[in-house]
């Protein structure tokens, strides 16, 4: 990195400090079976019940690759951009664990499916940054231990056994909290878009390995810490900032970083050794000789390629071009493809502004507050649709519609239902206007000799007590335009 950015760096004793940080994200791949069984893969199922005789590493089981599951990581690594390696070696990865029937854990090690590719982060302050992808590799997720069921025995459970996972490596290019942060974002969306993977960090379908060293700007990359399965994006970036601090701390106190394995504890705020370097695995790596390496056909590749949907980044640059939206709201309108395909049924033949204000502002509102998904929310697209129409055509003010919208929201009615039920159309009749208006000026004699005096912005005052005298039904240009005539006669 040539160069600095002064707002991101930390603050020391003796100085600014630079955080450097590279992520190792492990993303269960959406497929109905395992990588290299038929055994089925749902979240949730009954214990042991989705274990194949390869699963549980019965003696003589053959692993026999799922191409699904290799369609879905060159899918992933299409839509990041990544060199696809037609040939790519599965290796096995050598330790002893009870939740490891095998052994071992086939992955890829010196040959990955998909090399390097990159990814753009979006920052708070409007900024967006390239960040690196070193590799993608497809391997088998182990067992589950289950230490709390039984005073004296550990229990395994092996549903997860041998399901497909792609860990995919950034490089250490990111440089905040906000950016690890701003990168799982992005790549969840990605892959969302690309359905190869659920980004349900919950259900664990997602967990990032964080590593976090600090150094003065401009010198070398310091000793890296990895924290390991860190699995919310509030806790990728508590766990860069505590361990950040930690190492400065210990830097400027005289002591020096080791390179460890380490947990984030998000109850306590702070990451605490789980192993050293010394004690870190030799996983002996070597080709597994049960399966042939894995060679692509071009032409698969390229149809993979020609079948991707419009990613995040050119949607929303796409949302700013067409729609005239600004940056950020394109951003939060494609960050997601099913808030994105709400916002264009709703934008269609309106003005898209209005409709994307409606949609950032009362809409996600409501979803928010009801923890509701979009393909959950109690207003349909043409529903939303319906009442922009009636603001557009004028039957209704733009503050009686907040009101509308909330009853649409509570009863599942139609706007035009609501307004023509409590009959809520806007007064544009100028008669009930005038006599509101009337009214309101003889009662108000000081302020109106205020205005009189030169004291123009009372002109609000007026048109607000019009309005309330009028239910806020009546149209505040057809008010204005009355107020001025009468108050300047
Ligand atoms: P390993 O294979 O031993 O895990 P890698 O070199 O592949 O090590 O790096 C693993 C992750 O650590 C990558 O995401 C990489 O970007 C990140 N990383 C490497 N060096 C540093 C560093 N000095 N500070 C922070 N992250 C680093
Ligand atoms: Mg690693």
């Amino acid at each position: 990195m040539a160069t600095v950015n002064e707002e991101r760096l930390m603050d020391g004793k003796t100085g600014k400090w630079e955080i450097v940080i590279g992520l190792e994200v492990h993303a269960q791949v959406t497929s109905n079976s395992k990588l290299f069984s038929g055994a089925a893969t749902a979240f949730g199922a009954e214990p042991n019940s989705q274990v194949s005789l390869v699963d549980a590493a019965m003696p003589g089981m053959l692993p026999v690759i799922n191409k699904y599951c290799v369609e879905q990581a060159v899918r992933t690594g299409l839509g990041l951009e990544a060199q696809i390696n037609l040939v790519s070696v599965f290796d096995r990865k050598n330790y002893f664990y009870p939740d490891l029937p095998q052994g071992y854990q086939i992955s890829q090690f010196t040959q990955p499916i998909v090399g390097k590719g990159k990814l753009t982060i979006d920052l708070a302050d409007g900024t967006s940054r390239e960040i690196g992808i070193t590799r993608l590799h497809l391997e088998q997720d182990a067992g589950k231990s289950i230490h709390d069921l039984h005073p004296k025995m550990t229990m395994i459970d092996l549903n997860r056994s041998g399901v497909a996972l792609m860990e995919i490596v950034s490089e250490p290019d990111m440089r905040s909290a906000e950016e690890a942060g701003a990168y799982v974002k992005k790549l969840r969306s990605i892959l969302r878009y690309l359905g190869t993977c659920d980004g349900n960090m919950e259900e664990g379908s997602l967990r990032a390995d964080v590593n976090v060293s600090v150094r003065k700007p401009g010198e070398r990359f310091g000793t890296r810490c990895e924290i390991k399965n860190v699995n919310s994006i509030r806790f990728v970036q508590q766990a860069v900032e505590a361990e950040a601090r930690r190492q400065i701390d210990l830097i400027e106190e005289g002591g020096e970083v080791k390179q460890q394995t380490r947990l984030f504890d998000p109850t306590r705020g702070e990451t605490r050794p789980m192993r050293s370097k010394e004690e870190a695995h030799d996983y002996r790596y070597f080709p597994d000789p049960d399966l042939l390496p894995l060679e692509l056909d071009p032409t698969w590749v390229e149809n993979i390629k020609q079948g991707l949907p419009e990613l995040p980044d050119v949607k929303k640059a796409r949302f700013v071009s067409d729609y005239g939206l600004s940056p950020y709201d394109a951003g939060v309108l494609s960050a997601d493809m099913a808030s994105a395909a709400f916002y264009e049924t709703v934008a269609k033949g309106r003005d898209p502004k209005i409709a994307s204000n409606w949609l950032t502002g009362e809409l996600f509102a409501v979803l928010n507050k009801q923890n509701l998904t979009i393909e959950q929310s109690p207003v349909s697209a043409g529903a939303l649709g319906g009442l922009i129409d009636l603001i557009a055509d004028n039957t209704i003010s733009g503050r009686i519609a907040k009101d509308v919208f909330a009853e649409m929201v509570e009863t599942g009615k139609l706007a035009k239902d609501i307004v023509a039920a409590k009959g809520l159309q806007q007064i544009t009749d100028t008669g009930p206007i005038e006599a509101a208006a009337d009214q309101i000026i003889a009662s108000s004699p000081d302020n109106v000799a205020k205005y009189k005096a030169g004291n123009e912005k009372l002109i609000g005052w007026f048109v607000g007590q019009v309005m309330k005298a009028t239910g806020g039904k009546a149209n505040p240009g057809v008010v204005n335009e009355i107020l001025k005539k009468k108050l300047s006669a």
